[in-house]
C-alpha cells in the first residue's frame, strides 16, 4: 500500500486564488486545531501573496499569524511558498535579507519551505534552499510548469536532479494554470520517480478542467503528495476539492486514509465562512475557463487583462491581446507565466497592441527582464528585440543577486530612526515593503472593511462596467464628459494637460498615472533622456525626450492621471 498524502491549501493558495488573499487570521484559528487532527502531510498557510495582503489591506502582522497558528497546529507541519530570491515580494533581495528572512520564517513556525523561481533559474533558488536546509527544515524545490518547445520532460528532469543535488527533500510540479494534461502528468511524474530519489508533489489549479484527471494519472505514475483545498474553497482557479480526492482514492492502493466525516465538519466551517467573504468572490474564478487551453494564460491573469484593458478604454482589443501574448512570450524565451513574469508578459502584449507598434512602449520591468535582472530566460530572448529596447548594453549573465549589496543593516538603522522597529521581524517587513510597511508598523493602517471598495485599480475597473464617460451635445457642439466619483479626486485627470499635436510637446504614450517628473522648467535635455515616468497597469514606463532642447512648460504633477496623447510638457 503506497498511500498518497495531501497538502491542504485553505489557508494560503485557496483563498489567494478565490478570495483575493483576504482571509483573516481570526477566521483561521477557530478551525486550526481540528485541521491539525486530520492527518494532512502539511497545511500550506504562509507566504505567496499573504504577507503583502496582511500589511497592505488587513492590518495584520504576518509574523503573528504564523506564531498564532503554531499554537493550534502542533502535529501537522506548516508550509510556506517562497519565491526564491524574491522571498514574498516582487524583486530580488540581497542574500543577507534572504538569510534573515528564511531564518525568521523557520523560527516563527514554518516547517516546510516550497521554493520556486518564475524562470526556473536555479541560481535564484539555491541560496534560500541552503539557508532553509541549514535550519533543519523540509525543503521542497519547485519546477514551474509551462508548455513550450523548450520545456521538455528531459529539461524538467534535469531541473529536478539539480534540486536533488542541493539536498531538497521533495520536488513539486507547480502548474499555475492547470495546463498539465493527464498523459503529460503521467510521463513527467514517472520520469521524476525513475530519475531521482525525491518525493514528488503535484500542485495544480482547476482552471482548465483537466486537473482531477491529471491527479489520478499522477497517482498511477507514483506521485507522493497532492495539493487540495477543502471543497468550499476548491475548484476554478483554486485546487481540486480535498474530500473528492479522498473519496476517489478510497480503497485503492493510493488511499489517503483521511476521514471523510472529520473533513465534512471542516467543510461546514468553511462553507459558513465563505458567506462572510462573498463580496470578494468573483464568480469567474470559481468556474472552468477553457481559454487557458488555447492561450496558456492562467485564469487569474485573463480577468486581470480584462480589467486593465477596460482601464485603457480598449476592451475591443481583447482578442488582439490574446493573440499577441504567445508571441511576446516566445520572444522573451518562453518564461512560465507566474508572479512576476505573468504580469510582465501580459502587459507587454497589451502595450504592443495599444502602442500601434510592437515594443514601441516598453516598461522598465520588461527592460530589466531582457537585461537578465530576473535571471536567465528559459530559451534565448529574441536578439532583434533585445537590440531595439536595450541597444548595445551587455546583458547580465551572472547570478543577479551577486550584484546586490547587503541591505539588512541599512534597513535596521533606517527603521529604528523611524521608530517602527519593535522586533527583528519588523526590520524584514520594512526591508521587503519599504513603501507600505511604515504605515502598518506605525499602527496607522486601518483594516479594509469586508465590503468593497477594494483597491484603486480594482474599483476603477468596476466603475468601467457602468458608463463613466459621455458625449454630451450642447447647441450643436459635442463635449466629452467624464464622471468620476468624489472619492477619486487624487487620481482625477490633470486639468492642465492639453492634448493633440503641439510643437515640442512631449506626449504620454499611455493612460496611467504620473509617477515621477524628472525635469523642471529651464532644464536642458538630450534625446533619450528620461523626463517622466508613467505608471500604467502596475508597470513603470519611461517617457523620453525625442530631441535636444530646454524644458519650457510642465503641465502635470506627480500623482496626476493622464490619457494617451496628453501633453506632459513642452521642450523647445
Ligand atoms: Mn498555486
Amino acid at each position: 500500500m503506497k498511500g498518497i498524502k495531501l497538502i491542504e491549501t485553505a489557508f494560503r493558495d485557496a483563498h489567494q486564488s478565490l478570495l483575493a488573499t483576504r482571509m483573516r487570521t481570526e477566521d483561521m484559528l477557530p478551525i486550526a486545531e481540528q485541521m491539525d487532527d486530520i492527518g494532512y502531510f502539511s497545511l500550506e498557510a504562509w507566504g505567496g501573496a499573504t504577507f503583502d495582503t496582511c500589511i497592505r489591506y488587513l492590518n495584520e502582522d504576518p509574523w503573528e499569524r504564523l506564531t498564532s497558528l503554531k499554537e493550534y497546529v502542533k502535529k501537522t507541519p506548516i508550509q510556506m511558498l517562497l519565491r526564491g530570491q524574491n522571498l514574498v515580494g516582487y524583486k530580488h533581495y540581497p542574500d543577507d535579507i534572504v538569510k534573515k528572512f528564511v531564518e525568521k520564517s523557520y523560527s516563527n513556525g514554518v516547517d516546510i519551505f516550497r521554493i520556486f523561481d518564475a524562470l526556473n533559474d536555479l541560481r535564484n533558488m539555491k541560496y534560500s534552499i541552503k539557508v532553509a536546509k541549514d535550519q533543519g527544515a523540509h525543503v521542497q524545490g519547485v519546477i514551474s510548469y509551462t508548455i513550450s518547445p523548450y520545456h521538455t520532460i528531459d529539461k524538467f528532469v534535469e531541473i529536478a536532479k539539480e534540486l536533488e543535488s542541493y539536498e531538497c527533500d521533495s520536488v513539486a510540479i507547480k502548474d499555475m494554470a492547470g495546463l498539465i494534461s493527464p498523459s503529460k502528468t503521467y510521463d513527467l511524474i514517472k520520469a521524476l520517480k525513475e530519475e531521482t530519489d525525491l518525493m514528488v508533489n503535484l500542485h495544480c489549479h482547476c482552471t482548465s478542467g483537466m486537473t482531477t484527471m491529471s491527479y489520478y494519472a499522477a497517482c498511477v505514475a507514483g506521485v507522493d503528495l497532492l495539493d487540495t483545498a477543502i471543497s468550499p474553497l476548491s475548484g476554478g482557479t483554486s485546487q481540486p476539492p480535498t474530500e473528492s480526492i479522498v473519496a476517489a482514492l478510497q480503497d485503492t492502493e493510493y488511499d489517503t486514509k483521511l476521514n471523510l466525516k472529520s473533513l465534512n465538519l471542516i467543510k461546514k466551517y468553511f462553507e459558513e465562512l465563505k458567506e462572510k467573504y462573498s463580496s470578494l468572490l468573483d464568480p469567474l474564478a470559481e468556474t472552468v475557463d477553457t481559454d487557458v487551453l488555447i492561450y496558456q494564460i492562467p485564469g487569474g491573469m485573463l480577468s486581470n487583462l480584462v480589467s486593465q484593458l477596460k482601464e485603457q478604454n480598449a476592451l475591443d482589443r481583447y482578442e488582439d491581446v490574446l493573440l499577441e501574448m504567445p508571441r511576446v512570450r516566445e520572444e522573451m524565451g518562453y518564461p512560465p507565466l507566474v508572479t512576476p513574469t505573468s504580469q510582465i508578459v501580459g502587459i507587454q502584449a497589451v502595450m504592443n497592441v495599444l502602442g500601434g507598434e510592437r515594443y514601441k512602449m516598453v516598461s522598465n520591468e520588461v527592460k530589466d527582464y531582457f537585461r537578465g535582472a530576473y535571471g536567465k530566460s528559459p530559451a534565448e530572448v529574441d536578439p532583434e528585440i533585445y537590440k531595439k529596447i536595450i541597444g548595445d548594453e551587455e546583458p547580465i549573465t551572472c547570478r543577479h543577486a551577486d550584484l546586490l549589496d547587503p541591505q539588512y543593516e541599512n534597513y535596521k538603522k533606517e527603521g529604528e530612526k523611524l521608530g517602527i522597529i519593535h522586533k527583528d521581524e519588523d526590520i524584514l517587513t520594512y526591508a521587503l515593503y519599504p513603501a507600505i510597511a511604515p504605515k502598518f508598523l506605525k499602527g496607522e493602517l486601518e483594516a479594509e472593511p469586508l465590503e468593497p471598495p477594494i483597491d484603486e485599480s480594482e474599483s476603477i475597473a468596476n466603475l468601467e462596467a457602468i458608463p463613466t464617460e459621455f458625449n454630451v451635445g450642447v447647441d450643436g457642439d459635442t463635449f466629452n464628459v467624464k464622471v468620476m466619483p468624489t472619492g477619486y479626486a487624487d487620481i482625477e485627470e490633470s486639468e492642465n494637460a492639453p492634448s493633440g499635436p503641439v510643437e515640442g510637446g512631449i506626449e504620454s504614450s499611455i493612460q496611467g498615472m504620473v509617477l515621477k517628473i524628472k525635469v523642471k522648467p529651464g532644464d536642458s535635455v538630450n534625446p533619450g533622456d528620461v523626463v517622466a515616468v508613467i505608471e500604467a497597469m502596475k508597470m513603470e514606463n519611461n517617457i523620453e525626450a525625442e530631441e535636444a532642447g530646454t524644458v519650457e512648460n510642465i503641465f502635470v504633477s506627480e500623482g496626476d492621471a493622464v490619457n494617451n496623447g496628453d501633453i506632459l510638457m513642452i521642450i523647445k
